[in-house]
């Protein structure tokens, strides 16, 4: 029988392996499957296998001076690799275009042993933004056997990039697949009650390209949008990276209608978001589940390698700029024509089967 390592590294990777974790459990008869966190992020995974009944079999720790994008790359190749010689799995698989997810691929390639791409082909062509994450995700397709790619555009960038048809395989992206299973559970948390039948703005912010100059325009922007509309409650849950947490916390605590939450488990913010008016984010998972949840979302940032919503008009590039985010939340939030338009529900992103569709891809490969 084949043996399936799959890897995660960080919450949006905990969130878009776990429908295929589950669908390769549910297939144990046909395949095995062995999960290990890699330790890149921590404190953000507590809870979120959790969600999804699952159990990894391997929880690796970073070594604690691994604070560079080399030291944890060289780190998680090593550690990986122990895993590998252990398991000696046929298929490494995971998703996105982390520091772990490139470490696995290069693991899986120095081992010759299968790497699968889920999230393949998605691109800003742009190395430096998002960095790392372009580059990673570049590095990680040049060694897959299998492109699982997200979206017919992220296929066409591949095909265009001269891989063959063959390995390419538009299966849908599996967040949507996480959001389907968990939207149909959640129920209002003991803890967000207060929030209930509020006017709610949602903000999460903490990418890399985010950190300085733009992040304290964006919020400059959040505190005249704050009082400009008392009425209106701006949750962000913030992330824990310093880079973000010192500057959000000294920048806008104090501000009645502004709520700086810690991060939130993966229910509660599927529930926050079903329940908001709007989304401002620089998350990618984030412009994926939205549209879904029939929520419009204002992208703060310069480019994004999720253009299908934007173009089905569910998504807005707003950039970083003060003026031009409260102009384009003002814009939303006086122009019921404009709102209705962005809050269609129209989802590039998947039909929930995604997960099927990869698991089904690995059992019939040669
Ligand atoms: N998310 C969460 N709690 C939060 C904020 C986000 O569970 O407080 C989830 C969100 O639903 C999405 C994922 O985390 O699925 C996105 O992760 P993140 O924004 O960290 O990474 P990106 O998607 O940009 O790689």
């Amino acid at each position: 029988m084949k043996k399936v390592l799959s890897i995660i590294g960080t919450r949006p990777e905990a969130i878009k392996m776990a429908p295929v974790i589950r669908e390769l459990e549910r297939r144990s008869g046909e395949i095995a499957s062995v999960t290990c966190l890699t330790g890149q992020h921590t404190s953000l995974l507590s809870g979120m296998l959790e969600n999804f009944n699952l159990t990894p079999h391997y929880s690796l720790s970073l070594d604690s001076e691994c604070q560079t994008l080399p030291k944890i790359f060289s780190n998680l190749v090593l550690k990986l690799n122990e895993v590998i010689e252990l398991e000696k799995p046929d298929w490494l698989v995971a998703q996105g275009d982390t520091t772990s997810v490139v470490a696995g691929a290069i693991a899986a390639y120095y081992n010759k042993i299968k790497f699968g791409h889920i999230e393949a082909g998605l691109r800003t062509y742009d190395l430096y933004s998002p960095y790392p994450e372009e580059g990673n995700r570049l590095m990680a397709d040049v060694c897959a056997e299998k492109l699982w790619a997200p979206t017919q555009l992220a296929k066409e960038n591949l095909l265009k990039e001269g891989y063959s048809e063959s390995r390419i395989h538009m299966t849908g992206n599996t967040v949507i697949d996480a959001l389907i299973y968990t939207s149909e559970r959640v129920k209002t948390p003991a803890e967000l009650k207060s929030f209930e039948g509020q006017k709610i703005i949602l903000v999460t912010i903490h990418r890399r390209e985010s950190f300085g100059e733009n992040l304290l325009e964006i919020c400059a922007a959040l505190k005249e949008l704050a009082a400009l509309y008392p009425d209106i409650d701006f949750v962000y849950p913030v992330h824990p990276n310093p880079n973000v947490y010192d500057v959000v916390h000294k920048k806008l605590s104090g501000y009645t209608n502004i709520h700086l939450l810690p991060p939130l488990g993966y229910t509660d913010f599927i529930w926050m978001m079903k329940n908001c008016f709007l989304v401002l984010t620089d998350s990618g998972g984030v412009q994926e589940e939205a549209p879904s949840l029939r929520v419009p979302v204002l992208v703060l940032r310069d480019k994004t390698e999720r253009p299908e919503g934007v173009e089905a008009g569910v998504a807005l590039l707003a950039g970083r700029k003060k003026d031009d985010i409260v102009r384009h939340v003002s814009t939303l939030l006086n122009d019921e024509v404009v709102y209705k338009k962005m809050a269609s529900g129209i989802n590039p992103y998947g039909d929930g089967r995604a997960a099927v569709r990869i698991v089904e891809d690995i059992i019939r490969a040669e």
